[in-house]
């Protein structure tokens, strides 16, 4: 009896503490007739984007400019971030005409920056480096203007399958280390911080252009942020992308902490103390938010 209502008990506060953080979080008012008609559009060509599988904040702003960050590999991840929105299964088949259909709907957009990423498939030996080469193909051979940013799982820190995608010649090699080291255990489980360093650090040495991009707001101090700003600045990253965590589903990680402009500049303005050569700082500063418009003005 008494083990039963102290489990109520806790039950209550914890259910208290996530309605708390969800009404106090400060979201983008979206305007839903803005969004549907390439939602839709997306939906008839079977294609996945991370604007909606991850909840993002910005689709409001993206899907009214006609722009999307393209998921590639399915719509499951193998992985089980707490931050993260995207539904989670073990395995899924890899559709072969998937690269084509998104190099046809960015020509369709008339886009010429394209960003693809894609779920984590550690379900697969190359982890879906060659389905993102042959999307990078599908893109240049169609477009062949286009500017094509890649934002990329670890590959379970594998360097072959980094150089597969290599091979096919991103404009911007991105993989967002997300968070600082000491919460990978808890809001990363499955990733590795150095790992995750190795990553950029192979394709920055094969001379890409590379990108990372942190979230804040799920546990870490000042310090810790600093000191991953600082890992960043050593492996020679062209453009880090600094941003809020935003839970964006109750059963998700509750955001531990709102940081403030000033907060946000702080930040920024450390990194270019250190000389990170682009920095991009903000509430809802997110890897691909304006990825095109940072491009150019590198
Ligand atoms: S910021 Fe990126 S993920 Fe979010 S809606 Fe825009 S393009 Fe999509």
């Amino acid at each position: 009896m008494y083990k039963l209502s102290f489990f109520g008990l806790r039950l209550c506060l914890y259910l208290f503490r996530i309605l708390k953080n969800s009404m106090r979080q400060e979201k983008k008012r979206i305007n839903l007739a803005q969004i549907t008609e390439l939602k839709k559009d997306f939906e008839s060509k079977a294609i996945n984007t991370v604007c909606q599988g991850a909840r993002c904040p910005n689709i409001g702003d993206c899907y009214k400019n006609k722009t999307a960050t393209f998921m590639i590999l399915g719509k499951y991840c193998t992985r089980r971030c707490g931050f993260c929105a995207i539904e989670k299964y073990d395995v899924e088949f890899v559709d072969a005409s998937e690269p084509l259909r998104i190099a046809k709907a960015i020509r369709d957009l008339k886009l010429s920056y394209s960003v693809i990423t894609s779920v984590t498939r550690d379900d697969l030996p190359d982890g879906g480096a060659k389905h993102f080469a042959k999307t990078i193909n599908e893109i240049k051979t169609l477009l062949p203007s286009n500017k094509v940013e890649v934002l990329v799982p670890d590959f379970l820190g594998d360097t072959k399958s980094i150089d597969i995608v290599l091979g096919a010649k991103p404009d911007v090699f991105s993989h967002n280390l997300e968070t600082v080291s000491i919460l990978y255990d808890v809001v990363r489980k499955g990733a590795n911080y150095e790992r995750s360093l190795g990553v950029l650090k192979h394709a920055k040495s094969k001379g890409f252009r590379v990108k990372t991009g942190i979230m804040l707001g799920l546990g870490e101090t000042k310090e810790q942020v600093f000191e991953t700003i600082e890992d960043i600045k050593n492996i020679n990253v062209d453009t880090l992308t600094i941003g809020q965590y935003l839970a964006p589903t109750l059963k998700n990680f509750s955001i531990v902490k709102e940081y403030t402009k000033e907060e946000f500049e702080m930040f920024k303005n450390f990194a270019i103390s250190l000389k990170i050569k682009q920095v991009v700082s903000g509430r809802y500063i997110r890897s691909s938010y304006f990825a095109e418009a940072n491009f150019k003005k590198f």
